[in-house]
């Protein structure tokens, strides 16, 4: 028998317009490419998203195609989101940080039609538009004015031309929630980049989980800064949770250093915000420098790589500001687990609640996951077994952009489907889940493994360390023994010595790094991690002191 509900679709025009028709008036502030602050409304953006629908139509924008976007967190970018996927179209987001090769590469695989930058991304589409045969126009995401005399290989259409040119009565079509809405590539740090693609369903139900209390625990009475970029999966679905629950939304644009993301945090009242650790410790660091306070900035959720404990810390205890600490991945839209206390830990003294919203947190409703063993056989959740971690859920994802890479999921004995992440874990009896370490960086001593993060951490947490990362070095005994690789902090005089005494006592003796080199810099990626993987590349040849 059939329920008798409304089959409504879930479909992302439907945030827009409920965004639109019932907190209309609720302000999106955006830093822009062209250097000033701009202020819209959900409504205008609603608004201005139909003309860019219709648009978009006139261009011959059909279901099903691609229509890139490379470009920072401003509010043309929030229209494109909903206008793209609104009309059954699939918004591609570009990071703009891959090299030219990696960009073109991705536009050529996904076969985008259009692609739409900003002003300072000229010379991005200047380098790769001759190598790109399928994309039928470039579109530079301003007015007239600002577009630069010389465009030569591109001959941009303006954004604001083609808005003004279109009517903004417009009826969102409805269609099957599982059409796809959005595609981001991974950023391919072994082989080439594989598409996730998204669909309406999968976004509008991450947009309800991300919102609950216990994950981001956003509300209308928030003002949202997402550092995360709009190009990295797709800023962690906060531009949706935002229309979902009719907050005010801070977009900082290309500003991203200290300075300017605190007058903004300050200047827009911002209560949440959510990055990877890198980007908070400029704004640490500038506060710290120049003796200053939040006022309003209250909580942030920090993810997309292990937040040291150390961290957590100080934006609590000397910032007054709440972490919450999440773990995800593209290939799940990103948001798998947060940490938050439970009930039963209410009681628990400071110290034991610390130590477990230090983990990585506890699943959302919609997905689940479990750690096995090398043969697939389920592992204890006793916080200390760890093994591979897999996830299932309406939000993780199947299988990759035409299929590339194959099928990834595994069966189990039940019969039930699960993706491996490719990160490994434990999970303590009350389901909290702490990532020891990807599972490409474990480091494999003596045929037991190491975790290079909690190594991280320790190193984090002396006071002269900067920036630490542990990696395995090749080694002929245990087969691979760790490396401290370490950034001082300036005016440090801090030696190898000290920072391997700061080890004593916190972990077994056999986790001590070997050794410790002192670096001015360690590799980020496009997202703002660290490329252990060029690490490794450029200490190959280092000589352990017990080899
Ligand atoms: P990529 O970096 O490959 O482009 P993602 O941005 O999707 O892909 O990164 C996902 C990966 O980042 C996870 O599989 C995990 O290894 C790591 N990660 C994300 N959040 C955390 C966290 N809180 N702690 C440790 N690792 C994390």
């Amino acid at each position: 028998m059939q329920g008798l509900m409304m089959g409504t679709q879930l479909l992302i025009s439907t945030l827009i317009e409920h965004a639109g028709r019932h907190t209309g008036d609720t302000e999106i502030v955006s830093r822009r490419v062209e250097g000033d602050l701009h202020r819209t409304t959900w409504r205008e953006v609603q608004m201005r998203s139909k003309q860019l629908a219709n648009a978009l139509l006139a261009m011959g924008v059909r279901p099903g195609d691609r229509v890139a976007t490379i470009a920072w967190n401003g509010y043309r970018h929030l229209e494109l989101y909903y206008a793209v996927s609104g009309i059954g179209a699939v918004l591609h987001t570009i990071n703009p940080r891959l090299h030219s090769d990696q960009i073109a590469w991705i536009v050529n695989h996904a076969e985008d039609r259009h692609v739409f930058f900003d002003i300072t991304f000229l010379a991005i589409a200047q380098g790769v538009a001759s190598r790109c045969p399928t994309v039928a126009s470039w579109v530079q995401m301003s007015a007239r004015e600002h577009m630069p005399a010389d465009s030569v290989g591109v001959e941009p259409l303006c954004y604001e031309e083609l808005l003004a040119a279109a009517s903004s009565r417009y009826v969102w079509p409805s269609f099957d929630e599982n059409t796809a809405s959005s595609l981001c590539y991974t950023s391919g740090t072994t082989g080439n980049p594989k598409g996730v693609l998204y669909s309406h369903r999968s976004s509008v139900l991450h947009a309800f989980g991300a919102a609950m209390p216990d994950a981001m625990g956003v509300s209308a009475a928030d003002s949202v800064l997402p550092v995360v970029p709009m190009f990295h999966v797709n800023a962690w679905g906060i531009p949706y949770t935002a229309a979902l629950v009719g907050c005010k939304l801070v977009l900082p644009g290309p500003a991203l250093d200290g300075r300017s993301l605190y007058e903004l945090f300050e200047n827009e009242k911002v209560t949440f915000s959510a990055g990877v650790p890198t980007v908070w410790l400029g704004l640490i660091n500038y506060m710290k420098q120049n003796g200053l306070a939040f006022s309003s900035f209250r909580k942030t959720v920090i993810g997309g790589s292990a937040c040291p404990p150390a961290m957590i810390r100080t934006l609590n205890d000397d910032f007054g500001v709440e972490v919450i600490h999440a773990w995800g991945m593209s290939e799940m839209s990103p948001l798998g687990t947060t940490c938050k206390l439970a009930n039963k830990h209410l009681s628990l003294p400071r110290d034991r609640q610390t130590r477990i919203l230090e983990r990585q947190g506890h699943v959302i409703y919609g997905v689940d996951m479990k750690i096995v063993d090398p043969d697939g056989k389920d592992l204890p959740w006793d916080g200390a077994a760890f093994g591979d971690l897999l996830v299932r859920g309406p939000w993780v994802m199947r299988e990759y952009f035409k299929g590339d890479g194959g099928d990834p999921l595994v069966v189990d004995d039940d019969g039930l489907a699960w993706f491996p992440t490719g990160d490994v874990g434990n999970i303590d009896a009350d389901g909290y889940l702490q990532i020891t370490d990807r599972s490409k960086d474990v480091i494999k001593s003596g045929g037991e493994w190491i975790g290079s993060i909690d190594l991280e951490n320790i190193a984090m947490a002396h006071p002269d360390v900067a920036m630490a990362a542990v990696i395995a070095i090749p080694h002929p005994k245990w087969d691979e023994r760790p490396l401290l690789v370490v950034v001082k902090k300036p005016g440090s005089t801090v030696g190898k010595d000290e920072l391997l005494a700061h080890y004593e006592g916190k972990i077994a003796k056999w986790w001590t790094p070997d050794d410790v080199v002192f670096v001015d810099a360690i590799p980020l990626g496009a997202t703002g991690k660290m490329l252990k993987a060029r690490l490794r590349e450029s200490f190959r040849d280092h000589r352990l002191p017990t080899a």
